[in-house]
């Protein structure tokens, strides 16, 4: 069921705003209203962070072993799942994505991010040295104390929760802003960890916005360890800059400008699909997405004409069919932002839309449709090679050598992801080590093992997610020092 306000949820309760004010909720697909949701402010933010302060180093999460951590874990991904359609219809309304989208990928990824850090914080390891004289030396993970995660509005449950699953299993307690464009799923959270037995404090969410805002109050608060961020590289910026004041430990996954790189020796077909899958899933508003398509120039017509073809047949529709492939954009300012990127390709000389482009028939007049659009011709420096547009297009650009290749894939300021399709492995590998991009697939996209280091060079990111590299963002280390008397032999100090 869709709740009709949506209150924070603060030290085990649902709570207003201080202020009592709201904000409005709109679904893109329809442009109707789903529901008010609390605007949070540093007063709402202050409220969570005295509840984490106290829930981490007071209640019964301060004493709880990591095989305790690990149990609550395991039923919050196995509450997610007995919930997965509630779960899933609330994010396709949320964000216009198809169901059947959030039904096979959000939704059993968010549990997944659960069972999977429950595992891996029921095994944790401390390393321990003994020295010559005789001393033992062990490293220990502590919680870092009260963090915070600030997540983004394209996969909304799925990002917060690969956030919060290693923050709880480090024995952490939490403040969650999610996007203000996107906060049903957060919302539906509370009553898992509730049944899950999350004891109240730990996982506190507050709603609003950024700057002057609730994320930025979060930002700032002096009891708030680290701050764990997706979005915007602009709005990762603005984060360091405002958490430098209170030294603040950061992780920041920010935005991408994917490339994939289609040599002539590849397997044309399926590099073409998959490079089409790349570009449009989730209307393209994947920071993996491949947004760009680097093609050799012998085999460039024969992929724009697959993936035309692909293009005619993605079904754009209501998110809730089904056999929906294409939804809407998050909202229709961001339509026309995107747009706006189509709008003045048209303007530029020799660059071509080869398909789409338009905002579609049929769909409601305040709804957030974009056809899928394929745009050639498209020079380098071109605001729609540099800038992330974050929507259903796919430039395509032409190159002659491996070098040239190589060149396009790294002259953006991003360097998150990167998919090559050959079947040369050694030009595979060769290009492979030249891209700077904290992700490159060969012959494949999207494919993930949890445990490897998740992240972006340049401006798509500072540090890694995943795994262990999680684990560790999210805690303190301590090395205790056990003397023996094994020190007064060799005339040891104690410091
Ligand atoms: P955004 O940066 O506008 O907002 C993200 C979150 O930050 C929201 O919760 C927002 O309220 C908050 N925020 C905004 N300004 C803030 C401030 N000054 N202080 C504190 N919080 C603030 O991003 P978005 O539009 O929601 O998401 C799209 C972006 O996210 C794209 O750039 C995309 O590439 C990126 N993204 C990156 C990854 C990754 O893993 N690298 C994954 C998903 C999305």
């Amino acid at each position: 069921m869709i709740p009709q306000l949506v209150q924070h949820y603060i030290g085990g309760k649902l709570e207003p705003s201080a202020s009592r004010s709201v904000f409005k909720n709109f679904n893109p697909a329809t442009g109707e209203l789903i529901c008010d949701v609390a605007s949070g402010a540093a007063e709402d933010i202050n409220r969570a962070v005295a509840a984490a302060k106290d829930a981490v180093w007071n209640g019964p999460w301060a004493i709880s072993t990591a095989s305790e951590r690990a149990a609550v874990l395991r039923k919050i991904g196995d509450l997610i799942l007995a919930k997965k359609r509630q779960f899933a219809e609330a994010e396709a309304i949320d964000t216009g994505k198809p169901l059947s989208e959030t039904l096979n990928g959000d939704i059993p990824r968010s549990a997944f991010n659960f069972h999977f850090y429950s595992e891996l914080c029921a095994h944790q390891v401390s390393p321990s040295f003994r020295s010559d004289d005789g001393s033992h030396h062990t490293t220990l993970r502590e919680p870092l104390g009260v963090v915070g995660l600030i997540t983004p509005w394209n996969l909304p449950l799925y990002l917060a929760t690969w956030k919060l699953a290693p923050a709880l299993a480090q024995g952490n307690a939490i403040v969650l802003k999610p996007a203000e464009l996107t906060p049903l799923t957060a919302f539906l959270l509370h009553e898992v960890l509730q049944e899950a037995g999350v004891p109240p404090g730990v996982v506190n969410i507050v709603h609003g916005f950024g700057p002057n805002s609730a994320g930025e109050a979060l930002v700032k608060h002096p009891d708030v360890k680290a701050i764990s961020f997706t979005g915007e590289t602009t709005t990762g910026s603005a984060i360091m800059a405002a958490g430098a004041g209170s030294l603040k430990k950061t992780s920041f996954e920010l935005g991408g400008k994917g490339a994939s790189v289609i040599f002539a020796d590849s397997d044309i077909e399926t590099a073409a699909k998959t490079s089409a899958r790349a570009a449009f899933r989730n209307a393209g508003q994947v920071c993996l997405a491949g947004s760009r398509l680097l093609v050799e120039e012998s085999v460039a017509a024969r992929v724009i004409d697959i993936i035309k073809s692909e293009i005619n047949v993605i079904k754009i529709g209501n998110p809730l069919d089904e056999s929906t492939k294409l939804g809407a954009l998050i909202s229709k300012d961001h339509r026309d932002k995107v747009l706006g990127f189509i709008e003045h390709a048209k303007t530029l000389p020799g660059v071509k839309i080869e398909c789409g482009g338009r905002i579609p028939h049929g769909f409601p007049k305040d709804s957030a449709f974009l056809e899928p659009t394929l745009i050639s011709g498209v020079s380098q420096e071109s605001r729609l090679i540099q800038e992330e547009i974050f929507g259903p297009v796919l430039t395509v650009q032409t190159f002659k050598t491996v070098a040239e290749a190589i060149s396009l894939v790294n002259g953006t300021k991003y360097g998150l992801s990167c998919s090559i399709w050959t079947n040369d492995i050694n030009r595979a590998n060769f290009v492979a080590g030249k891209i700077r991009s904290g992700l490159v697939w060969i012959n494949s996209w999207f494919i993930r093992n949890l445990h490897t280091a998740f992240g972006g060079m340049k401006h798509s990111g500072v540090g890694r997610e995943g795994g262990q590299y999680s684990l560790d963002f999210f805690s303190e280390m301590k090395t205790i020092c056990i003397a023996n008397k094994l020190h007064e032999r060799h005339g040891a100090t104690w410091i």
